[in-house]
C-alpha cells in the first residue's frame, strides 16, 4: 500500500491495520499520510496545472482516459481480487459491477468529452455589425476526491474520470478501509502516459487526518465527495471559508412502493436485490418497503422466504459498522417483528471471526423508529402496509433523505404519476439500479448536493466562461 505523490510511490507515514472483513483478521498495513505529504500532493497537483497538461486538447485527454480504461482491463483479475479482499464482497459482484463499471466510467467520459461542444450566439448590436458570444470551459484546478468503502474503485473513478476529462488535476483519498484498488489505479495512471503529477493518491483516515487535511487545504479548488451526510457537512464547513465548490453524494433511506397491481413475483425478486445487494451496503439499496394492504401478507411472506434462502452474500465492512447494524436490529427486535434473519450467521470456520449479519426482514415498527428513519447501510429492510397512493407517497417522502426510490406497479398511469412525485434524485419503476451513465445521478435533501453522470459531471468539474467579440 503506497501513496502516489509527485510522480513517485511512497510508503511513508504511521501504518494502520488493514482488516479482512470476511475473517476479521489483520491482513496488511496502510501508511497514513502526514500533513506534509498531503501538502506535497496538493503542491504537485497545482504545479501540474501549469505544465503540459494545460495544453492538452479534449481529444488528447479523451484518448488518455481510454488508455486508463485499457490499463484497468489489462489487470482486470488483479483489480477484482483486490476489491474482494478489501470489501469481502462476492467475486461475482466485483467482476460484473465494480471493476467493469470503473472501466466504463473512464470510457463513457472519454466518449462524451470527444463529442462535446459549447454553445455560441450571434448577438445583435445597434450598429448592425453584431457580436459573437461563445463559451470557453476551463478546469476548476486541483480537485480533491474523497471516496467511501462500499464501491471503492467504482465511486473513486466516477469522479476521477470526469475531473481529468475536463483538464483538472486530482488528489484522491480513498476510504481507509478499502485502499487497494486505488493503489492499482495509481499504477495504471502512472503507466498511461499522462503528464507528470496530474494524479496524486494519499491514504489515511478522515477526521483530523488525510481526508480533513486535504479537503480544508487552501490549494484545493473543489471537493468531490461520496460518503455519509454528516461527513459532507464537515467537508462543506472546511470548504466554506474559501468558497470552494462541492459535489456531494451522501446517505439515503430509500423507499420501495409495491402496489397491488404489480407483478408480485418481479417485485419480490427486485426487492431482494435492492435490499440485499452487497449486504445492503450500496447507497441505492432499499431499506423500507411500503406494500399495498391487499398484497402485504403475500409479499412479506415471499420476501422473508427469499431472504432466508439468500446465499453467497458478503459481510459488513468492519466490526464498528456491524456493531451499528446489530444495535439497530436489537432495538427493532424489541419493538417490532423479525420475519427473517436478525442475527449473526454461524459458519463453523474462519468466517466466524468476520463481520457477518444475516439478511433481515422487519415489520411492525412505527415510522419514527430509528430502524425506519435512520440509514442502517446493512442487509435490513422494514415492511409496512399502506392503503392509498397518497399515503404511499407521503410515507416514501418523509424523513431527511432523498436519494432513490423504486415503484412496483402494473399501471402505466400510476407509474408516471407516482415516480415524478417522489422527493428523490432517482426513481426506478419496475426495476432497481438500472443505470445509464449519461443520466443525472444524485440525491435531494440530506442525500447530496449536485448531480453526477454525463454532462452533469463534466459541467461540475469545469468553469464556463463567456467571451464576447464585437464584430
Ligand atoms: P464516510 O463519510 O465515513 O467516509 C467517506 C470518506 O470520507 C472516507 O474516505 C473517509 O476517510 C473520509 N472522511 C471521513 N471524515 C472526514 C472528514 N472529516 N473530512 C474529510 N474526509 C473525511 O462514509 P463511509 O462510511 O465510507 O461510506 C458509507 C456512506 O456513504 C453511507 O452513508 C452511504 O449512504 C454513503 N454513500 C453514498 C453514495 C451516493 O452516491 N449517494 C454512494 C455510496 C455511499
Amino acid at each position: 500500500m503506497r501513496h502516489y505523490v509527485g510522480g513517485g510511490f511512497d510508503a511513508s507515514g504511521v501504518p494502520f491495520p488493514l482488516v479482512d472483513p470476511v475473517t476479521g483478521r489483520t491482513v496488511g498495513e496502510v501508511p497514513a499520510a502526514s500533513r506534509e505529504l498531503v501538502d506535497r500532493a496538493v503542491g504537485a497537483a497545482r504545479e501540474a496545472l501549469r505544465g503540459p497538461w494545460a495544453g492538452w486538447s479534449p481529444a488528447e485527454r479523451s484518448r488518455a482516459l481510454h488508455r486508463i480504461a485499457d490499463g484497468i482491463e489489462g489487470r482486470f483479475e488483479e483489480f477484482v481480487a483486490a476489491e474482494c479482499a478489501d470489501t469481502g464482497k462476492p467475486r461475482a459482484l466485483a467482476a460484473t459491477v465494480d471493476i467493469p463499471r470503473a472501466v466504463a466510467n473512464f470510457r463513457s467520459y472519454a466518449d462524451l468529452l470527444a463529442g462535446r461542444s459549447e454553445r455560441s450566439w450571434h448577438t445583435g448590436t445597434p450598429d448592425g455589425r453584431g457580436a459573437l458570444n461563445y463559451t470557453v470551459r476551463k478546469p476548476l484546478g486541483v480537485v480533491a476526491v474523497v471516496s467511501p468503502w462500499n464501491l471503492p474503485l467504482l465511486l473513486l473513478t466516477w469522479k476521477v474520470a470526469p475531473a481529468l476529462a475536463m483538464g483538472n488535476t486530482v488528489v484522491a483519498k480513498p476510504s481507509e478501509l478499502t485502499p487497494s484498488t486505488a493503489c492499482l489505479l495509481a499504477e495504471v495512471i502512472a503507466g498511461a502516459e499522462l503528464p507528470a503529477d496530474v494524479f496524486q493518491l494519499v491514504h489515511g483516515q478522515g477526521a483530523d487526518a488525510a481526508g480533513q487535511w486535504l479537503t480544508e487545504h487552501p490549494g484545493v479548488d473543489a471537493v468531490a465527495f461520496t460518503g455519509e451526510s454528516r461527513t459532507g457537512s464537515a467537508i462543506m464547513r472546511a470548504a466554506a471559508d474559501r468558497l470552494a465548490p462541492v459535489s456531494f453524494e451522501l446517505g439515503g433511506k430509500n423507499a420501495g412502493l409495491v402496489f397491488a397491481d404489480a407483478d408480485l413475483e418481479r417485485a419480490v425478486e427486485g426487492t431482494l436485490r435492492s435490499a440485499f445487494t452487497h449486504s445492503g451496503q450500496v447507497c441505492l439499496c432499499t431499506e423500507r418497503v411500503y406494500v399495498e394492504r391487499p398484497v402485504f401478507e403475500e409479499f412479506a411472506g415471499a420476501l422473508a422466504a427469499g431472504a432466508k434462502d439468500l446465499a453467497g452474500y458478503g459481510p459488513m465492512i468492519s466490526a464498528a459498522h456491524r456493531a451499528k447494524v446489530l444495535g439497530h436490529l436489537d432495538r427493532a427486535a424489541a419493538d417490532g417483528e423479525v420475519l427473517a434473519g436478525g442475527g449473526v450467521p454461524s459458519f463453523g470456520d474462519a468466517r466466524d471471526g468476520g463481520f457477518w449479519v444475516e439478511p433481515t426482514v422487519l415489520t411492525g415498527l412505527p415510522e419514527d423508529h430509528p430502524a425506519v428513519r435512520e440509514e442502517i447501510f446493512g442487509p435490513v429492510v422494514h415492511l409496512a402496509p399502506f392503503d392509498t397512493e397518497e399515503e404511499a407517497l407521503a410515507l416514501a417522502n418523509a424523513g431527511p433523505y432523498g436519494l432513490a426510490a423504486t415503484v412496483w406497479t402494473g399501471d402505466v398511469s400510476r407509474a408516471h404519476r407516482v415516480a415524478p412525485a417522489l422527493d428523490v434524485g432517482i426513481a426506478w419503476v419496475n426495476t432497481w439500479n438500472l443505470r445509464d451513465l449519461r443520466t443525472p445521478f444524485g440525491g435531494v435533501k440530506a442525500s447530496g448536493i449536485g448531480r453526477e453522470g454525463g454532462d452533469h459531471s463534466l459541467d461540475f468539474f469545469s468553469e464556463p466562461m463567456n467571451v464576447c467579440v464585437k464584430l
